[in-house]
């Protein structure tokens, strides 16, 4: 994508290191162990290791993302299970740093009172979470932003973190759509939060193909790398 010089900068669709990082840094989800499950503030854990969060549309293929991230088929199991699906869930990888799955949203069924809650939760959480380095935000590639991720997009991208989109589902498009899909997305994020100086990348992804593992595992492995 050509910049223009004056004009802030929503970082490349796809994003390739200079330099791939290797061993543990490389598959920055690889090894990731269930820590605990958070249903409100004083529940996240303390400790200040850099944490990133997943978001997105329930049956976005949020769980589906991070067991193909993690290469483990239920690791994200433990978010579907009755009771925990309102809760942030939370990992800790290798590295020692933290992933917080945040419950799905989008739902229709969630009773009103329970989506309020859900929501004044996230949103602080978004907000205030001084540990969160990054927000992963998965989206069907055939259904992208919905309202919800835009308002989603709206509470976090204040914050000045970095938000990397997973255009999940992809092998359910052919080679034409998901380029045009992969377009679309970058210039209405470009057109939305271009001129706020946002840091939003965006990629197409497939966990059921193993599509785009590598492009998302740098860009997690890049928010993590300890920082002199
Ligand atoms: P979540 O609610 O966002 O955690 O979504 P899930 O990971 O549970 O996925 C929802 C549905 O989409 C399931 O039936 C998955 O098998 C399916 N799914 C998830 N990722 C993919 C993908 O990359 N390709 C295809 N074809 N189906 C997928």
């Amino acid at each position: 994508m050509r910049q223009q010089p004056d004009k802030p900068r929503i970082v490349p669709k796809q994003r390739r290191p200079a330099e791939s990082p290797t061993g543990a840094a490389a598959q920055p989800l690889r090894h990731a162990e269930f820590l605990t499950t958070a249903a409100q503030w004083a529940q996240l854990p303390a400790g200040g290791a850099p944490e990133i969060a997943f978001a997105g549309r329930s049956n976005a293929g949020k769980s589906s993302a991070i067991n193909a991230l993690a290469q483990h088929t239920r690791l994200a199991y433990v978010s579907k299970t009755p009771g925990r699906t309102q809760h942030i869930n939370l990992f800790r990888l290798r590295s020692g740093a933290l992933l917080a799955d945040l419950p799905g949203y989008g739902y229709a069924k969630v009773p009103a009172e329970m989506r309020r809650h859900w929501q004044q939760f996230i949103a602080r959480y978004l907000a205030e979470r001084g540990e969160l380095v990054g927000l992963l935000l998965v989206m069907d590639a055939r259904h992208p932003l919905t309202e919800l991720d835009l308002r989603l997009l709206d509470w976090f991208v204040p914050r000045g973190r970095p938000v990397h989109i997973l255009l999940t589902k992809c092998d359910k498009l052919g080679a034409q759509a998901q380029a045009s899909t992969l377009d679309d997305v970058h210039a209405a994020l470009e057109k939305s939060y271009g001129n706020r100086g946002a840091r939003i990348s965006v990629q197409l992804f497939s966990a059921t193909r193993r599509v785009g593992i590598a492009a998302a595992e740098a860009i997690l492995a890049d928010w993590l790398a300890p920082r002199g």
